[in-house]
């Protein structure tokens, strides 16, 4: 029998167990926390994300396999345990910081703060609230750009009631995102001038299309860049993460409590694609009459329900407001149109709330620093400190070419 490999060589096997959710391998993501070599017999702790983490078996089976197929060992023992709330937060930051260290750079600033609006499905007011939000950011003084990535199911231009055509320096050649009441906006629907070419686009990957928008894309300096995603949960989230680290996301949701199962699966992608769930919107909450009296037509608690569940802030209660529907048909958005209308309180509200929660990346402050840090370490071999320090052959061990 073959002596037992060392300690170094096992970590080595174990650079090819990848956590499939988070794009890295578990050596990298400094779950390995413990190695014993005894009589042949290899024993891994692995640290996972959560107890019940689906992709359980399939790291557990990965890392017998990986270790039993080397020369000396006998048998292999994987301990796993679920990650303290601090390990996983710094795990968060070891993937998001891989992910940018893989993406391929774009136009965005890395200290704009990209808040991406999503939902479980469609209907939910997800782009009233993407615009009305970007607007009421923009009415604090904040440079707001809005990216449309309902890239087939656009409906922003029509809610801005944006004519102008996106054009394309011809120097530079990056489009020129169009300057609406405010705000830098882009949107397939702004490009497209006739079926045939529309039909061009639909050639595209969803995640194309939205690397694109992201790398070609004058953007400029912007605080926040509102990104419309397309309903429901998948691949797009996951490309915006790998494109935009900094991507964190709002969901949208209305107040039946049946409706928060189809919401949850959109946050719970966004955490596993290591993007923070910032907070819910809940949309459509109450009518208010003129006398102030509130009817809760579609039920009560969803909102606050889900944001509990994902232990996150409820950002605000924005009413059905019949001036929101108008304002986005005629092209007039209520917080420009209708200041005064309980809905464009609830924005205004939901706007500042959210500047709170996500404060703007001002380069004399903590954040603007550490969005330099993380600029920084978008460069070649980066020294990351690996979840809890005691990760055995962490992150900060393993250069990247
Ligand atoms: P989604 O992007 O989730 O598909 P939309 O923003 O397109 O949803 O909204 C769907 C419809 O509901 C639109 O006609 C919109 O005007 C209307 N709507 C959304 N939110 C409200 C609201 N708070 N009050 C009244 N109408 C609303």
């Amino acid at each position: 029998m073959p002596s037992p490999p060392s300690e170094e060589a096992i970590i080595e096997a174990l650079r090819g167990v990848f956590d499939p959710e988070l794009g890295s391998d578990v050596v990298d993501l400094g779950m390995v926390r413990e190695i014993t070599v005894e009589d042949g017999v290899v024993t891994v702790g692995l640290a996972l994300t959560i107890a019940e983490c689906p992709m359980r078996s399939q790291i557990e089976n990965d890392t017998v396999r990986k270790v039993k197929a080397m020369p000396g060992v006998q048998d292999v023992i994987v301990r796993t345990r679920a990650m303290t709330k601090t390990q996983r937060t710094e795990l968060m930051n070891v993937a998001r910081r891989r992910a940018r260290d893989n993406a391929a750079p774009t136009q965005v600033n890395p200290t704009t703060r990209a808040i991406a609006v999503g939902s479980g499905k469609g209907g939910v007011g997800k782009s009233s609230v993407s615009v009305n939000l970007a607007l009421a950011i923009s009415h604090l003084g904040y440079r707001v750009g809005l990216l449309d990535a309902d890239i087939w199911g656009f409906s922003i231009p029509r809610m801005l009631g944006a004519g102008a055509r996106i054009e394309a320096d011809a120097e530079t050649r990056l489009m020129q995102p169009v300057h609406v009441l405010g705000i830098k906006v882009v949107s397939t629907g702004l490009i497209v001038e006739s079926e045939e070419t529309a039909l061009m686009w639909r050639g595209l990957m969803l995640s194309k299309a939205l690397e694109q928008f992201l790398q070609q894309v004058a953007w400029g300096d912007l605080d926040y860049l509102v990104i419309d995603m397309p309903p429901g949960t998948g691949d797009i989230q996951m490309a915006l993460s790998r494109m935009l680290p900094q991507a964190e996301m709002v969901v949208v949701t209305t107040p039946p409590k049946n409706a928060q199962k189809v919401a949850i699966r959109v946050a719970d992608m966004a955490r596993r694609s290591a993007m923070p769930v910032v907070g819910v919107v809940e949309n459509m909450s109450y009518f208010e009459t003129p006398e102030g009296r509130r009817y809760e037509v579609f039920g009560h608690g969803g909102g606050r329900e889900l944001a509990d569940s994902l232990g996150v802030p409820l950002i605000v209660r924005i009413p059905l407001d019949p001036a929101l529907g108008a304002g986005a048909d005629e092209g007039h958005p209520v917080v420009v149109a209708r200041p005064e209308r309980p809905a464009s309180a609830a924005f205004a509200d939901a706007a500042r709330r959210l500047v709170e929660l996500v404060p703007p990346a001002d380069a004399e402050t903590c954040t603007g620093r550490i969005a330099k840090l993380l600029s920084a370490l978008q460069g070649p071999p980066n020294d990351l400190p690996a979840p809890g320090g005691h990760a055995v052959g962490g992150a900060a061990t393993r250069h990247q070419p």
